[in-house]
């Protein structure tokens, strides 16, 4: 198996190549060109840890990893950073059942794949003799930066440098990152929002003269979004540990299909749920829910995607976008691998901001459907959720909740993709009690529920601040540079 462009015009390459390089050279995405077989039956899974599981997994989709390799990957990542042994507990609501992916370092689901992800990209480096240093370089609306540098931290061989924009961050997500001691990461707030900050990093990093920069120094870049495959692999072993858990209870039965709902944004969690089903998890249907930045909505309902409308900050950040990224490898194989046809949509959606899906494509979405929530209705459904079942919700879930349907047959398992404690602001609003900032935020969200703040952020207001620096677009390149030069 090796992995080929969604645009066609790239070489093929193997799954260290593709990690490393995170796009593909002719600005596609790297996706499988077969579907691996997985070395375990479905009756098996209620029996195998999360990392048996994640072993399994990796395997099959880095055939050129040794089971070493791997194995070494999965210690390293799903050990005693996790807050609980079972790295993703599912808690049951009737037919809904939470896949609570929140309980890494920084409390969102991000971390399954960013603790991975610095072994991957150095392991690749070894199983391709790059002697380099690698430098990974991002533009974060909070979690991904935060998951990202948590992963990367004290990592040989690595550098990784952060760029939030001053606006859009939560107070939490700011203070994870500004404390953030790791001796090799580089945090910078930017002045501007999101979209400043990840089209100053792409203008980088289309950059000749920093090109060139990176030569002289010996410097690799690689990716920490999304858009690299070694992003998504392990992201594909939780809706199979998920399934298990639902068999280990007798909520299903072995091969009964269930259904998947996930709070999306760039698409990378909900093309992970697709990835499960294509090798083996039996999925009825997909639910896509979005925020009121609702392009995805409005693509599965018509066939129409269109960027040309106005960027919303909403109270679920982390899902403010337009441009989702992973769509693209879902529509390839909805395509029928028709890797002209996305080269055409995405270079329309480049110019003209918007393209239309064909009648073939639309028919390879059938089992996807979408939905939006609006801000007041995330609002509505923290509280409700918290009323009715006792069960405390982050607005990024609470996107997906107000999207549930039960239609009595299923059983839905829901992406659950951060911890309340990650966004208290936004929760204490929800349960209309008074809005606390910083760490009297936390405390009182814990007197309130009477839950308990979780260990990895309990002493974080007290961590001192060790990133100062605020910066311009127009500093970036000589920011960045001072850095990475050794
Ligand atoms: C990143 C993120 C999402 C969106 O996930 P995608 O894979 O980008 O679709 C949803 N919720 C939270 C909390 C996130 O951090």
């Amino acid at each position: 198996m090796n992995y080929v462009s969604t645009r066609g015009k790239a070489p093929a390459v193997s799954a260290a190549e593709a990690i490393l390089q995170g796009l593909a050279t002719d600005g596609g995405l790297y996706v499988p060109d077969q579907w691996p077989t997985l070395d375990f039956d479905l009756d098996q899974l209620a029996q195998l840890s999360y990392q048996e599981l994640a072993v399994k997994v990796l395997s099959a989709f880095l055939p050129d990893f040794t089971l070493a390799e791997v194995q070494e990957v999965v210690d390293a990542s799903y050990g005693s950073q996790w807050d609980t042994e079972t790295i993703v507990p599912v808690h049951d609501d009737g037919n809904l059942h939470y896949l609570e992916l929140f309980h890494g370092p920084t409390l969102a689901f991000k971390d399954i794949a960013l603790q991975a992800l610095p072994h991957l990209v150095t392991t690749a480096a070894r199983k391709m003799g790059l002697n380099k240093e690698i430098a990974i370089l991002t533009a974060t609306s909070g979690d991904t930066g935060t998951a990202a540098m948590s992963g990367f931290a004290d990592v040989a061989g690595t550098k990784i440098a952060v760029l939030y924009p001053q606006v859009g961050v939560s107070d939490i997500q700011r203070q994870q990152m500004v404390s953030e001691p790791g001796k090799n990461t580089y945090v910078y707030g930017l002045e501007g929002n999101f979209d400043d900050a990840q089209q100053a990093v792409k203008g980088l990093l289309g950059d000749e003269k920093f090109g060139a920069f990176l030569k002289e120094q010996d410097v690799q870049i690689s990716s920490a979004n999304s858009i690299n495959i070694g992003r998504l692999i392990p992201q594909i072993v939780y809706y199979f540990y998920g399934y298990g858990q639902l068999l280990k209870k007798g909520q299903i039965k072995v091969g009964e299909p269930i259904d998947v709902l996930v709070p999306t944004g760039n698409f990378g969690n909900m093309l992970a749920a697709f990835y499960a089903s294509q090798v083996g998890l039996p999925v009825h249907h997909f639910t896509v829910a979005s925020n009121e930045n609702h392009v995805l909505t409005e693509l599965f309902e018509t066939g129409v995607y269109n960027r040309n409308r106005d960027f919303k900050v909403t109270n679920a950040p982390a899902m403010d976008i337009l441009v989702s990224s992973n769509l693209e490898r879902l529509l390839y194989f909805a395509s029928g691998q028709d890797s002209q046809l996305i080269a055409k949509d995405m270079q329309a959606l480049q110019e003209k901001g918007v393209y239309q899906l064909s009648d073939k494509t639309r028919q390879g979405l059938a089992k996807f459907s979408a939905g939006w929530t609006s801000q007041k209705q995330v609002e509505e459904t923290i509280a409700e959720t918290y009323t009715k079942s006792a069960y405390l919700l982050d607005p990024h879930t609470a996107v997906a909740v107000h999207q549930y349907q039960d239609d009595g047959e299923h059983q839905t398992l829901l992406a659950t993709t951060a911890s309340p404690y990650k966004f208290p602001q936004t929760v204490l609003e929800a349960l209309g009690e008074e809005v606390v900032a910083g760490a009297g935020g936390l405390t009182a969200l814990a007197a309130i529920t009477k839950t308990s703040i979780p260990q990895q952020v309990k002493t974080l207001f007290e961590q001192p601040i060790r990133h100062r620096d605020i910066i311009r677009a127009d500093q970036i390149q000589s920011t960045i540079e001072n850095a990475l030069k050794h």
